[in-house]
């Protein structure tokens, strides 16, 4: 039994990799995974320690108020205000989220008509997508490429689609191209949103995941933004918390609004300790990111090398925690994983799992030991060098 919006998802683009791997380990090959984008590092102390004391205290064990608490929400406006010199009200411009997924996932059911028109990112993580489809709108590709940087080209988007389009989703730093954009985009973007009565969602996920010195901006920096933006933002990378589930939108009052009401009839909040965890992370010592930004740039450097040393061409990302590289001329995303898979038991994950426009890419995560990757690179070495 399957209700004809979930079928409208489409097939798991990764089945057939799956199988593959599940076939591999079966054979006793030592499969080493590059595919996943989730941090190895453990979460800082500081906050597990919040945790800990958080869940001894028999108030955190009731429902928490829907909106996330008002420490949280403080605590999550004075780290945007400190990291993007942008006031927020707490009241009305913040709301807790069971993670950012949890908040993308939501925000169509909240703010789109059905039959309206959602513009999303291709390639791009796959929920903005599913989840306009979820609430009976109509997502359509805005096609990221390479020559452009990986933004979208907003004045190529037909008028007709324009007309009955409602959203914009943007992500950047980007998963999966881990391409980056400057104000002066996200300026346009804007201005563009304010013309065409589009809400502007902004996934910053990847805000504190940069390197060689490089601070992604918000998109809430623009002058003006809150009337058309909202932006969602992730504990989940910057400390280390993808377990923990704890994120939250900041902006549009009138989204964050609407969010919040539908979310009062989904779901009943994050659990009180974990956001008194989250407050530890926003609002505790800052400079625990930096050894862990540290780990995934030495990461990052070492795998291009190596790619670089069999004559493949991957790009020195900015930010994120992902390669995202050509595959050899004369393949295919699928293809190319599949071969590389079967000859050295290293998953890659094919830039079509991210839509149409990731064929010729694909995606290499920076989230595994050192240890592993060397491993995974004097295997690739050996087989293509
Ligand atoms: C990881 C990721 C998220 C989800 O983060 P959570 O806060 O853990 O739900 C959202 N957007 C992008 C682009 C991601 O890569």
């Amino acid at each position: 039994m399957q209700a004809q919006r979930l079928r409208n998802i489409g097939a798991y683009l990764f089945a057939d990799l799956d199988r593959k791997q599940e076939e591999l380990q079966r054979r006793g090959v030592d499969v080493i995974n590059l595919g996943v984008g989730d941090p190895d590092i453990a979460t800082p102390a500081h906050i597990v320690r919040a945790m800990e004391e958080g869940a001894r205290d028999p108030q955190t064990h009731r429902y928490p108020p829907y909106r996330g608490t008002a420490e949280f929400r403080r605590a999550a406006a004075a780290w945007f205000e400190r990291r993007f010199d942008v006031a927020l009200d707490p009241d009305r411009e913040v709301l807790a989220l069971i993670g950012s997924k949890e908040g993308l996932a939501h925000l169509p059911w909240a703010v789109l008509n059905p039959g309206e028109v959602a513009l999303v990112p291709d390639p791009g993580y796959p929920v903005y997508r599913s989840a306009t489809i979820m609430a009976e709108g109509e997502p359509v590709a805005l096609p990221l490429r390479a020559e452009h940087g990986f933004l979208p080209d907003l004045n190529a988007i037909p008028p007709e689609t324009l007309r009955r389009a409602r959203i914009l989703f943007l992500n950047y730093p980007n998963n999966p191209t881990g391409a980056v954009a400057d104000l002066g985009f996200f300026a346009r973007a804007v201005d563009f949103c304010r013309r065409h009565g589009l809400l502007l969602v902004h996934d910053n996920a990847y805000s504190e995941i940069a390197y060689d010195g490089y601070r992604p901006p918000s998109v809430l920096q623009v002058p003006g933004a809150r009337e058309v933006a909202i932006e969602l933002h992730s504990l989940s990378k910057s400390y280390n918390m993808t377990g923990w589930r704890i994120g939250f939108a900041a902006g549009n009052a009138e989204a964050v609004g609407a969010l919040g009401t539908l979310k009062t009839n989904v779901d009943s909040g994050v659990f009180v300790a974990v956001q008194r965890a989250g407050v530890a992370a926003l609002t505790g010592p800052q400079d625990v990111l930096a050894p862990t930004l540290a780990i995934y740039q030495a990461r990052r450097d070492r795998m291009v090398a190596a790619l670089r040393a069999v004559g493949w061409n991957p790009p020195v990302p900015r930010a994120t925690l992902y390669i995202w590289m050509p595959v050899p001329d004369g393949t295919t995303s699928a293809a190319f994983c599949a071969d590389v898979l079967e000859r050295t038991g290293v998953v890659l994950t094919p830039g079509t799992g991210y839509g149409q426009m990731g064929e010729g890419f694909v995606r290499l995560s920076l989230t595994t030991p050192d240890a592993r990757i060397d491993e995974a690179m004097a295997r690739i070495r050996r087989a293509y060098g």
